[in-house]
């Protein structure tokens, strides 16, 4: 853990409390840091409902337990890393989560955060990790794992905000990272990296922009992950991996 981790505490992370899903100790598995030791904590609630979502049980049935922000802290110390990951569901629907973010930072955590970028919050980020979800996300009546369309439209309206993207662009370091269930969706991350290109002040580099094989188990990786590589090297972008995937399959708590 960092030198100045075990700070104390203070009335706010007493009062506030998140709802978490899960709080547990791994290899950062994508992007940037990918194999760094890390500290992930799963807020739950989401306001979107990609049909793929690899944590279900944050978005579609959301379930959790209410923490304090001591006792997430507390239980973040516990472990010995540098790094922490607040991901979710989408961690920054919650007020708390700025809390929570410069509690860390205060104690010297290199903070993460996993977002969809439809929500910007100006708080303790030293990576912003965007997934903007693009338009193979939406749970169409036939992808939708509850089988009614019912977040179809609410989905669509709601997945993507240049204005917030552009401005998590100009406030931290970065990475635009996009799953990808097949080429047809290059057309369109080209589309999107030029338009938050042109809203932002900040430059976006092309090892920014990270192209992730769609896949939660092994196996469904097998299936994608060489033609995303290939994707990537024909674009220019980066190819991440799914270590965690590679490493664990799909076991809880990876
Ligand atoms: S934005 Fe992320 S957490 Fe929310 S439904 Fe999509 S994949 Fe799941």
């Amino acid at each position: 853990m960092p030198v100045n981790a075990d700070a104390g505490t203070d009335t706010k992370t007493e009062a506030h409390s998140l709802p978490i899903n899960e709080l547990f100790y791994s290899l950062q598995g994508e992007g940037k840091l990918a194999g760094v030791p890390t500290v992930f904590v799963r807020t739950s609630g989401c306001n979107l409902r990609c049909w793929f979502c690899d944590s279900y049980h944050t978005s579609w049935e959301p379930t959790h337990a209410q923490m304090t922000i001591t006792e997430i802290v507390k239980e973040v110390e516990s472990y010995d890393a540098n790094h922490v990951v607040v991901t979710g569901g989408e961690p920054l629907v919650h007020e708390e989560t700025n809390i929570l973010l410069d509690r860390l930072s205060d104690a010297g955590y290199h903070t993460t955060v996993e977002t969809n970028g439809t929500l910007f919050r100006d708080t303790a980020i030293d990576l912003a990790s965007i997934s903007p979800k693009l338009a193979s996300s939406t749970p169409t009546a036939e992808r939708d794992p509850k089988g009614d369309g019912e977040w179809a439209e609410r989905h669509e309206e709601r997945r993507i905000d240049i204005d917030a993207l552009a401005k998590f662009v100009d406030s931290y370091e970065t990475q635009l990272k996009f799953v990808v269930t097949d080429e047809s969706d290059l057309e369109e991350i080209e589309t999107l990296v030029s338009k938050i290109r042109d809203a932002a002040d900040a430059p976006i580099r092309d090892t920014d922009v990270l192209l992730m094989p769609e896949g939660a188990t092994r196996e469904r990786l097998d299936e994608n992950r060489e033609r995303v590589a290939e994707l990537a090297m024909e674009y220019g972008y980066r190819y991440t991996p799914r270590l965690h995937v590679d490493l664990w399959n799909d076991a809880p708590g990876t």
